[in-house]
C-alpha cells in the first residue's frame, strides 16, 4: 500500500465534492466522523500450544438511513484508519444504491493464509465473542471482505447464536446457503461490475467483443466478473493476484484457471493456496506491468490504493471498473481525468456485493428464501437504476462518475440529516 492515510484521503475526496457540488456543510460533517469504533484483542490459541492476541477493529460509520452493513478483512496491513475508510465508502455505497443501511467495517490484523483451518476458527470465533454487544441483526450487519468467506461467516454466526442464545441469521450475511446465506450472494460483487460495464456498453455503444479486459486481483469477485464478461463476449487478456500475473493476447478460458486455482484449495477447505503464475503456458507479468497494458477495460479487484500519482500517467486503459474498495488514490484521479479515462466508482462498481445482502438480510428476517432467478432479476433492477442515476447527474452536472456518485449518495443522506433539521432551520425558527 502507499503509506499515506486513507481514511485522511477519503476524508479529502468527500469534501472536495460536496465542497463542489454545493452540499450542506453540516451534512459534510455528519460524515467526517464515525460514529463508533471499537478495537480490539483477540486472544487465540495456536496449535503448537501457544497464545497470541491479534488486533481487530469494527467501525460503525453511519446510521441515519438505518442499520449499518460492512464487511470484514482479514489482512496483514490492516488498520484503524483502513477500517474507518472502507466504513465511509459503506456508508455512500449504501446510500447510492439506495439501501436502507449505513455503512460499517470491520478487520483482523492477520495474514490468516499462515493460519490452520482451526487456528482460522478460534480467531473467527473470538472476533465475534469481542464483538457481540456492537454488533446485531438491527445494529450492524459483517458480511465477508478480502479474504473472509463464506465458511467464516458460518462460523461467526454460529459463535453469535451461542452467546445469545437465539438463533439470529440476519446479523451476518454472505453465509453458506444451508445456513440461511442468499442464493446469487456469491456472485453478486462480480455480477454487480458486469451490470455497470453493460450499462456502459450500451452508452458507449460499443460490442464486446471489439473490447480486451485486464484484471488485477482473481478472486471471488474478479472471478465472477472474469466469467460473465467472457459469457458476454469480452476478451480477458490478462489476469493477477497477490503472488503475480499472467498475460495472454488471444485471451484465456476463465474457467480452467479458476479451476486449476481451487483444486488444491477444495482439499484445505478454506484458503486458495495456488496462483495463477504456476499456468506456464501463459506470459507471466508482474501487477505493476498489469495496470499499463494497453486494454480498454481495466478492473482493480485487489486492494485500496494500487493506482497512484507514479503509475496513473501510465495507464493505457480507456475505463477503469473499480471492484476493489479505493483502488485509485484521490491525488492519481486528476491525471486519469486529464487523459480521458473513464472510472466507474467502487461505490457503483462493487455495490452487488452488499446489495444481495441487503436481499439475504430481508429473506432472513421474513423466513421466506428467494430463486436464484428472483435475486439475480433484483439486483439487476437496483444496478440498472444506480447506474442511470449517476450517468444523469454525471452528464447534466458535468462530472466524473465518482463525483456524481458522490453527489446522488451525499444528498440522499442529507436528506435524513435536515429532516432532524440544520442550522438554517433552527436558526431562523
Ligand atoms: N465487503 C463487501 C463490500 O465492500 C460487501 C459488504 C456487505 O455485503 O455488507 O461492499
Amino acid at each position: 500500500m502507499s503509506g499515506i492515510n486513507i481514511f485522511e484521503d477519503a476524508l479529502d475526496r468527500l469534501k472536495l465534492i460536496a465542497e463542489e457540488a454545493g452540499i450542506n456543510a453540516e451534512v459534510v460533517e455528519a460524515l467526517s466522523h464515525p460514529e463508533a469504533l471499537i478495537k480490539a484483542a483477540l486472544p487465540v490459541r495456536m496449535d503448537d500450544g501457544s497464545m497470541r492476541y491479534f488486533r481487530g477493529y469494527r467501525c460503525r460509520y453511519n446510521s441515519i438511513l438505518g442499520p449499518t452493513k460492512g464487511g470484514l478483512r482479514f489482512h496483514p496491513q490492516v488498520t484503524i484508519e483502513e477500517v474507518q475508510a472502507l466504513a465511509l465508502w459503506m456508508s455512500i455505497k449504501c446510500a447510492l444504491v439506495g439501501l436502507p443501511f449505513g455503512g460499517a467495517k470491520g478487520g483482523v490484523e492477520v495474514d490468516p493464509k499462515t493460519l490452520s483451518p482451526m487456528e482460522l476458527e478460534r480467531l473467527s470465533r473470538a472476533y465475534v465473542r469481542a464483538m457481540a454487544d456492537f454488533i446485531g441483526p438491527k445494529v450492524d450487519i459483517p458480511a465477508p471482505d478480502v479474504y473472509t468467506n463464506e465458511r467464516i461467516m458460518g462460523w461467526m454466526l454460529d459463535e453469535y447464536e451461542a452467546i445469545k442464545r437465539i438463533r439470529a441469521p440476519s446479523v451476518i450475511t454472505g453465509k453458506p446457503v444451508r445456513l440461511g446465506g442468499s442464493l446469487g450472494r456469491e456472485a453478486a460483487t462480480g455480477r454487480g461490475a458486469f451490470l455497470c460495464i453493460q450499462e456502459l456498453a450500451e452508452r458507449e455503444g460499443w460490442t464486446p467483443s471489439e473490447k480486451r479486459v485486464a484484471i488485477q486481483g482473481f478472486g471471488n469477485a474478479g472471478y465472477h466478473v472474469a466469467r460473465l464478461l467472457q459469457e458476454a463476449g469480452y476478451c480477458i487478456v490478462a489476469l493477477s493476484d497477490s503472488k503475480g500475473g499472467i498475460y495472454s493476447e488471444g485471451g484465456f478460458d476463465i474457467e480452467s484457471i479458476w479451476h486449476h486455482k481451487r483444486t488444491e484449495s477444495a482439499m484445505r477447505g478454506v484458503y486458495c493456496e495456488h496462483t495463477v503464475c504456476e499456468l506456464v503456458e501463459h506470459e507471466q507479468i508482474d501487477n505493476e506491468a498489469l495496470l499499463a497494458l494497453d486494454v480498454d477495460i481495466l478492473i482493480p479487484a485487489a486492494l485500496e490504493g494500487v493506482i497512484t500519482v507514479k503509475n496513473a500517467k501510465r495507464i493505457r486503459a480507456s475505463y477503469i471498473v473499480e471492484i476493489a474498495n479505493g483502488p485509485i488514490l484521490s491525488a492519481a484521479e486528476p491525471i486519469l481525468e486529464k487523459a480521458g479515462v473513464m472510472v466507474v466508482p467502487d461505490v457503483l462498481a462493487n455495490a452487488g456485493g452488499v446489495t444481495v445482502s441487503y436481499f439475504e438480510w430481508v429473506q432472513n428476517r421474513s423466513g421466506y428464501a428467494w430463486t436464484l432467478e428472483e435475486v439475480n432479476q433484483r439486483l439487476e433492477e437496483v444496478m440498472s437504476k444506480a447506474f442511470n442515476e449517476v450517468w444523469t447527474i454525471a452528464k447534466s452536472e458535468q462530472r466524473s462518475l465518482r463525483s456524481a456518485a458522490y453527489i446522488h449518495a451525499v444528498r440522499r443522506i442529507g436528506e435524513a440529516v435536515s429532516a432532524h433539521g440544520t442550522r438554517e432551520y433552527f436558526a431562523s425558527s
